[in-house]
């Protein structure tokens, strides 16, 4: 893919990539996650190194953990396989193979890594991966019929929002996100949405509805998870946008509105990333209980009545 203007203003913004080591994954957890059934599972994430995803979405920052050039041929097994040593017997239900890319990309991962990667996926039930919309196909059957367990596969709708999804410079209009979740589900393959709650362009006092919106076009669309991923700054492009007046960081409250809105929904669970909720705008008497309840809906997924604060209301 032939980089754009606005691929290159983006890229210019950027501040120095660290150095990435190919032959380590940057790490690991295990989480329970809660699924449509109702069921609580436990998944193992491994957070992959290897090539830089060919898209250059303006809020993406996922850049910083790649390295430039493809992934080598050997490398994602052996960061897959040195995390799995350190797992005792008790597996987890779930793997989550996240390479800050695309996994259909043969660039991020090797056409003859696939069949060792599906091997080491063999003891897990369920088996997510993460692709752009545009790299759903054949290749995904194919690790699909691979792998005993299930598959599901992670993309980003990011906004519905007209004018914001136009300028995210993600080559993703909703017809395409629309083919690849109807050749996903189609095919028995689960399908995980990720959603932006603050992205560029949308102004802010919509920002909660948009994402809810988003969450729920996804829902519609036969998606088991939605995750809400609050957009953080720092990646250059968003601190432009920000100098217009064209993105504000979204705030741990925002971010709480928007599950609440999303708590109980049959078919589809919708969780918040709180992966960097510690850096949401928020109050600091009420911001750990804030986060703590967040953490429980989204494995509940049963109402809970809001932190009341004094400091803050
Ligand atoms: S497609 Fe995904 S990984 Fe690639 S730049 Fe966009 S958000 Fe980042
Ligand atoms: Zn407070």
């Amino acid at each position: 893919m032939n980089a754009s203007a606005a691929d290159r203003r983006i890229r210019d913004l950027r501040g120095p990539k660290p150095v990435v080591d190919p032959w380590k994954a940057h790490g690991s957890l295990v989480e329970e996650e809660r699924r449509p059934n109702g069921r609580i599972e436990r998944a193992l994430t491994v957070f992959l190194a290897g090539a830089e995803c060919p898209f250059t979405c303006s809020f993406c920052d996922l850049w910083r953990y790649t390295i430039d050039g493809p992934t080598p041929t050997g490398a994602l097994p052996a960061q897959i396989a040195e995390r799995l040593d350190a797992i005792d017997d008790n597996y987890p239900e779930r793997i989550k193979l996240y390479n800050a890319s695309n996994f259909f990309d043969r660039r991020a991962v090797p056409a003859d890594d696939l069949p060792r990667i599906a091997e080491l996926c063999a003891r897990f039930s369920a088996v997510t991966v993460e692709s752009h919309a545009s790299t759903v196909g054949p290749t995904t059957l194919e690790f699909a019929r691979r792998i005993p367990g299930s598959l599901e596969v992670a993309m980003g709708l990011e906004t519905i929002h007209p004018e914001a999804s136009a300028r995210l410079n993600k080559r993703l209009d909703l017809a395409r996100f629309d083919r690849a979740a109807a050749f996903l589900v189609g095919n028995g393959i689960e399908l995980r949405v990720f959603v932006l709650l603050g992205a560029p362009y949308v102004p802010q006092q919509e920002s909660v509805d948009w994402s809810v919106r988003a969450a729920d076009y996804a829902a519609q669309r036969g998606a088991a998870v939605v995750s809400i991923i609050p957009v953080r700054g720092g990646n250059g492009e968003m601190e432009r946008l920000a100098s217009l007046g064209q993105f504000r960081p979204p705030t741990l409250a925002q971010l709480e509105a928007a599950l609440d809105r999303c708590v109980g929904w049959g078919g589809t669970v919708v969780t918040a990333d709180l992966w960097d909720a510690d850096r949401l705008a928020a109050c600091e008497t009420c911001r750990a209980a804030r986060i703590e309840r967040l953490r429980r809906l989204n494995v509940s997924g049963r109402a809970e009545r809001r932190i009341v604060c004094r400091e803050c209301e």
